[in-house]
């Protein structure tokens, strides 16, 4: 039976006293960060309290305390240390308690479970998990009940004979290996019902998932976390309209206005960067963490039952350029151009002619053809014209011909840098 959650509760106002005197009486860090000021401990009074930036944390880091001043525990007590790979080069260590650990697997249990997979069937996973966060999320699969078949990352040989003999319900990948491997076989007369994407946006883009359903014949469904807080703490339903917070109870989730700081209602249809509060973590919790995931809010009721916000991510602002004062993530650039399918093949590239985030219109953008479609100038001019239109940006469109653009077995690098080829490390 699916998990309901409670709305607004009375369990989440009280977590949220316990863990932060928690963290006033265990954290180094966010004892300097809140002061002496007497401030509320009430949830409703959180957007009072600053933000939790990932650089802060890294800034108090020392080879004595490779995990940073917001560390609370003995070290007796961390059963995990995962990292991620920062851009920087030198990973950062995300410890975890024994409790810490059961939690991220409870959580994208029920992240996971959202999505309909069930008791007895099988799964055949592609993560790489190695060292990463994504670890939890694969023990989250033994939670359900489930028969893990892991095959690992690049090997699509074993991956698509595991799908032909195994025959599994469901299969988790990234998006963007999705598609590359619906692009090469035929998969819709395979067993794969369910096709769970993580690891990167996209899921959740109406015509891009529409063209992953139809290369496998299966229903997608999106799932997301963020390393720092939690595994796959967002999970779709099958109605497919926005992640459910699988980690309720654990997980305090907060909208604000990322040029500002300001916190922004969960209002339907609000966009804005998504921040996370931990409830009841002990070994490094984080308070107001900015997540740089940009997103968008559902409020209307779910058919599924579940209650509370959704969510559906639009972006990281890692990857945003500012085009003459306008936001764009090339995620929604490849949102807009998917919807000139069946002439497009969904692949794009972003080409900022110069270093940095700020850019002068028009921003290039190399658009790939379907396959035997060719060049015509009418179709460039309308997806520049529908791109001024939802975006406010202007950009110069070349339309590439079909396998001109890189695909990817692991995550999509949606924008191309002249003066820094090569792709970013996963996250
Ligand atoms: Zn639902």
């Amino acid at each position: 039976m699916p998990q309901r959650r409670r709305s607004s509760t009375n369990a989440d106002a009280e977590s949220y006293r316990v863990q932060l005197a928690y963290l006033l009486e265990r954290s180094p860090f966010y004892r300097e960060k809140l002061g002496e000021a007497e401030f509320s401990d009430s949830l409703s009074d959180i957007a009072q309290l600053p933000l939790t930036e990932k650089a802060e944390l890294r800034e108090t880091v020392t080879p004595e305390r490779p995990f940073g001043a917001h560390l609370c525990v003995e070290p007796a007590e961390i059963v995990r240390i995962y990292s991620t790979s920062g851009t920087t080069g030198t990973p950062s260590y995300i410890p975890l308690a024994a409790s810490d650990l059961d939690n991220w697997i409870t959580g994208s249990a029920r992240s996971y479970a959202a999505s309909g997979v069930s008791a007895g069937e099988r799964i055949v996973s592609t993560y790489n998990a190695g060292p990463f966060v994504a670890g939890a999320a694969l023990a989250a699969f033994d939670r359900l009940g489930l028969a893990h078949i892991p095959v690992g990352t690049g090997n699509t040989d074993r991956l698509v004979k595991a799908i032909e003999l195994l025959r599994p319900e469901a299969v988790v990948m990234t998006p963007s290996y999705a598609a590359y491997l619906a692009e090469r076989f035929d998969l819709r007369e395979s067993s794969v019902e369910r096709v769970l994407v993580a690891g990167e946006p996209g899921g959740g883009e109406p015509v891009f998932r529409a063209q992953l359903e139809e290369g496998w014949g299966a229903k997608v469904t999106e799932a997301m976390g963020i390393g720092d807080i939690g595994v796959s703490l967002w999970g779709e339903c099958e109605e497919q309209d926005g992640m459910h917070l699988g980690a309720y109870g654990f997980v305090h989730p907060e909208l604000i206005d990322p040029d500002t700081g300001q916190a922004l209602d969960l209002d339907d249809g609000a966009t804005g960067e998504l921040v996370l509060t931990h409830l009841r973590h002990r070994a490094a919790p984080l308070l107001r963490f900015r997540t740089r995931d940009h997103v968008e809010v559902r409020t209307s009721s779910c058919p599924c039952g579940r209650t509370g916000p959704r969510i559906r991510c639009i972006g990281r602002t890692d990857d945003m350029l500012i085009v003459r004062g306008v936001n764009v993530f090339p995620s929604a650039v490849r949102e807009v151009v998917s919807s000139f399918a069946p002439a497009v093949s969904g692949y794009i590239a972003v080409k900022p002619p110069t270093a940095g985030v700020k850019q002068e219109p028009p921003l290039p953008v190399s658009v790939e053809l379907a396959q035997d479609a060719t060049a015509d100038d009418g179709l460039a001019e309308a997806i520049r014209d529908r791109l001024r239109e939802a975006l406010l940006v202007q950009t110069r469109i070349e339309l590439v011909p079909w396998g001109s653009l890189r695909r990817s077995e692991y995550k999509s690098t949606l924008v191309e840098r002249a003066e820094h080829p090569g792709s970013r490390a996963p996250a």
